[in-house]
């Protein structure tokens, strides 16, 4: 079936300056995107990136991976970091590596089709700041979504990577749908669009490695351009595939540093490295170099993030992916959908109809957005829908699919999904044909009204116009008007070391045990008192430091020491503010946790129904304000779930009688959002 003409021994000399293959496998590393987005939910900060980026530009990557997916979406909401800042300082430490990012086509890095005033804005600034490479691609496969922002990524003299997504409906590829013809004309198709690379996307870590051979093998003798693998290693097969692609001629493939490899990630480099060493694909790298990168990543950085790590379970493959075809991500916001809804049974059924609203909503791939659009529809089938009628409550995002706002779906939508769907869709009842954009209007001019006063410059205003909820909220973080949150601070080593040894202790049993605290040494002004309360005698000793006199320790406590906090923060000293008082005689008892800051008021305080937060998410806005009349179906809350807006219907026809959240806020499953009465 294979022949290993592609590869061959040619020299055994490993030292750094061996002599160069003939033709080289070229890598683009993913740690500072993929690789973190894929391990720790895209949490990873800047200054994290910093510490190896130096050494990153030297080891001799075709490109490095570093911007675009949910970079853009996590750091302005989680990280409290600008998105933009982030291209221009690694490329202060990266000067010779190429950067690359995944670009969502019309999508850009949100989930949905912006406008092409958007669009071109975006590409543009992208590129202003120091982006190179553009590896562009589209959910549907449908690249007329390139066609905006093809010629920006060209004006700027930079280079247009086309992805295809990777997409099965069989356990291998062929079929009717994703066969070895569907992958070819949709690399031509590319190519004819002036891609100056193509990129098979295999996202979900799908592609077996006869299937990559066979596929490489072919969009080789199809196209001239450059082929690039991008497969997650998921499924445990990425490692074979890669190899079976370049015995079949692929260019690049893509790799992370080992600490980022791996599970959901991709394969690691080191190992490759080594594998293609004295052939004509020697990749030229020098493994010791790495293995140092490695170090640092190993020792200063990821214990950072270890609790971000996605589960404890042992295996590092998912075989589901083997069994269901669905991206690994899919299948764990499946998972957690259903647990958030009290329905964990319902998965069986779930997987079950998954192929089912698959085929239904056009075949199309499943990859950030439509993985999720499927997903969330097919739960909703599950659980609200029948037999007779599995479509009862049919998500925003579905409509606009049906009404073809994403593109051209693999095969034709399901008519009678489609009918219902479109049954007084605001756009209209019958679907377009055309380029989704064409129908969308220009944004950017309201964006800038919405911010004026607060956005300073176009990236600014494009942070509000991809993401105008969060986005505003980062603009009032940056720029001094609100205070940022805790959660949205960085966590230090020593931080995550606390917090390490803390479980540690709670494994063995000791959690009730005092945090020990460093005593301060004492010094020259450094007094007992004899303190008696009651019958009570404390030892008290008071230094003065700087300010006021402190309490610096406390002796012969007559009770037993509080439990101990779940997170060591208490500072070693007392606030130097309080004067020696007199320590009461039983230690105060622990100050109990703040109850966290909610509106939400009893379903007793206003009288109605109470319209209930059906998951977990963020409130994007209320339709209805109160004193409004409502009806019964009408949609009252937008919501922000698993990355979708949910709109939630009113549960009876009256008025709002009480509002009880915010644009922004984070509300809990069972969360009073309004009641109507
Ligand atoms: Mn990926």
């Amino acid at each position: 079936m294979t022949d290993h003409d592609q590869v061959k021994m040619t020299t055994m000399n490993y030292s750094k300056d061996r002599p160069k293959a003939d033709n080289p496998l070229k890598v683009e590393d993913l740690t500072f995107r993929d690789g973190h987005q894929s391990l720790f939910a895209t949490r990873g900060r800047t200054e994290d990136m910093i510490p190896v980026a130096e050494m990153m530009d030297e080891v001799g990557f075709w490109a490095v991976e570093v911007w675009g997916g949910a970079t853009f979406d996590t750091m302005h909401r989680f990280l409290n970091e600008d998105p933009w800042e982030r291209i221009r300082t690694l490329k202060r430490y990266m000067k010779k590596t190429p950067f690359s990012m995944l670009l969502r086509g019309q999508n850009l890095v949100g989930y949905r089709n912006y406008a092409d005033d958007v669009a071109r804005a975006f590409v543009a600034r992208a590129a202003e700041n120091g982006m190179d490479i553009f590896r562009t691609f589209d959910a549907l496969n449908d690249f007329r979504n390139f066609d905006t922002v093809v010629p920006v990524i060209k004006e700027h003299g930079k280079h247009f990577q086309g992805c295809i997504c990777y997409s099965l409906t069989e356990q291998r590829m062929g079929g009717d749908v994703y066969n070895l013809d569907y992958y070819v004309n949709k690399a031509k198709e590319l190519e004819a669009m002036g891609a100056d690379t193509v990129c098979i996307k295999d996202m979900a870590g799908l592609i077996a490695p006869y299937d990559a051979y066979a596929l490489i093998k072919a969009l080789k003798e199809a196209v001239s351009v450059p082929i690039h693998l991008h497969s997650h290693f998921t499924s445990g097969m990425a490692q074979m595939s890669h190899l079976k692609a370049i015995e079949a001629g692929v260019d690049i493939v893509d790799t992370c540093m080992s600490p980022y490899a791996f599970r959901t990630s991709h394969p690691a480099i080191e190992p490759l490295v080594m594998t293609l060493m004295g052939t004509n694909r020697d990749t030229g790298f020098d493994i010791k170099e790495l293995a140092s990168i490695n170090e640092i990543l190993e020792k200063d950085i990821l214990p950072k993030y270890r609790h971000l790590l996605a589960d404890t379970k042992v295996s590092v493959i998912d075989i589901n992916v083997l069994i269901h075809q669905t991206p690994g991500g899919m299948l764990s916001n499946l998972v957690n959908q259903l647990r958030e809804m009290d329905a964990l049974d319902k998965i069986d059924q779930v997987y079950a109809e998954l192929p089912k609203v698959r085929k239904d909503l056009g075949q199309v791939p499943l990859v950030t957005p439509t993985s999720q659009i499927v997903g969330i529809q097919t739960v909703n089938n599950v659980l609200f829908g029948d037999e007779k009628e599995p479509y009862k409550m049919i998500t925003d995002q579905v409509k606009d699919l049906c009404f073809g706002l994403y593109g051209k779906t693999a095969i034709p939508i399901n008519p009678d999904v489609q009918k219902k769907a479109l049954k007084g869709y605001p756009r209209g009842e019958d679907p377009i044909t055309c380029r989704p954009a064409e129908v969308l209007e220009p944004e950017l001019p309201q964006a800038e009204e919405d911010v004026k006063g607060l956005a300073v410059d176009l990236d600014d205003t494009l942070i509000y116009t991809l993401y105008p909820v969060t986005g505003k909220r980062f603009l009032n973080w940056k720029y001094g008007k609100e205070q940022p949150p805790d959660e949205v601070k960085p966590k230090t080593l020593e931080d995550a070391q606390a917090e390490k040894e803390l479980v540690a202790k709670a494994k063995a049993g000791e959690l009730l045990e005092k945090p020990e605290k460093e005593t301060p040494s004492k010094g020259e002004s450094f007094r007992t008192f004899n303190v008696f309360v009651d019958d009570e005698y404390f030892d008290v000793g008071v230094e003065e430091i700087g300010g006021s006199p402190v309490i610096s320790y406390v002796q012969s406590m007559p009770a037993p020491a509080p439990v101990a906090p779940a997170i060591p923060a208490a500072p070693a000293m007392p606030a130097p503010a309080a004067p020696p008082t007199v320590t009461p005689a039983a230690p105060p008892a622990p100050e109990p946790a703040p109850a966290p800051e909610t509106t939400v008021k009893k379903a007793g305080d206003v009288e109605g129904t109470p319209l209930l937060a059906p998951m977990p998410g963020m409130i994007i806005g209320y339709e209805k304000q109160v004193g409004e009349a409502v009806s019964e179906g009408e949609t009252m809350v937008v919501l922000e779930a698993m990355k979708m807006e949910n709109a939630l219907p009113a549960p009876t026809g009256g008025t709002v009688k009480a509002i009880n959240f915010k644009t922004g806020d984070n509300v809990a499953k069972g969360d009073i959002l309004c009641i109507i009465g």
